[in-house]
């Protein structure tokens, strides 16, 4: 069983193996397998498997954790989903596609975060 905060499930959609050290790439790239085969998610509230080996996590608090917190909380409203859920990406992803996606939402999420451009560009792809 995965523990995902709400804004990473949004981040897996897009991810391309690229990340904030070779740690947090070998570390996601697994949580991407293992979403791939089908592995259930709970929905957690703070730090999570993909922040286990993030060099912004500092004892379980994320150095940008306003941020963060913004987006956990504008997904969860959006999916409606809440801490402790258990969800399936299969099931959640169309999901993310229609709620966020393809609505123009990724930008009020999470404009300011530094992979932004790689997601937005990924984003304006998938909508051709
Ligand atoms: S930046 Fe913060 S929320 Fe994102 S993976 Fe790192 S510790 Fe987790
Ligand atoms: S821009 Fe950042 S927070 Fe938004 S989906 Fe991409 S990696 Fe995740």
């Amino acid at each position: 069983m995965l523990r995902l905060r709400p804004h990473h499930l949004v981040c897996l959609h897009f991810y391309v193996g690229k990340g904030y050290s070779a740690e947090f790439v070998e570390n996601m790239d697994g949580i991407w397998a293992a979403v791939g085969h089908g592995e259930s998610i709970t929905i957690t509230d703070g730090a999570d498997d993909v922040c286990q080996c993030c060099p912004h996590n500092r004892n379980g608090i994320c150095s940008t954790s306003e941020k963060v917190n913004r987006y956990d909380g504008q997904v969860r409203s959006l999916l409606g989903i809440s801490t402790g859920d258990c969800v399936d990406y299969a099931c959640v992803e169309p999901k993310i596609e229609s709620e966020i996606l393809t609505s123009g939402k990724l930008s009020k999420i999470c404009h300011d975060c530094q992979w932004y451009e790689i997601c937005k560009e990924a984003n304006e792809r998938e909508k051709e």
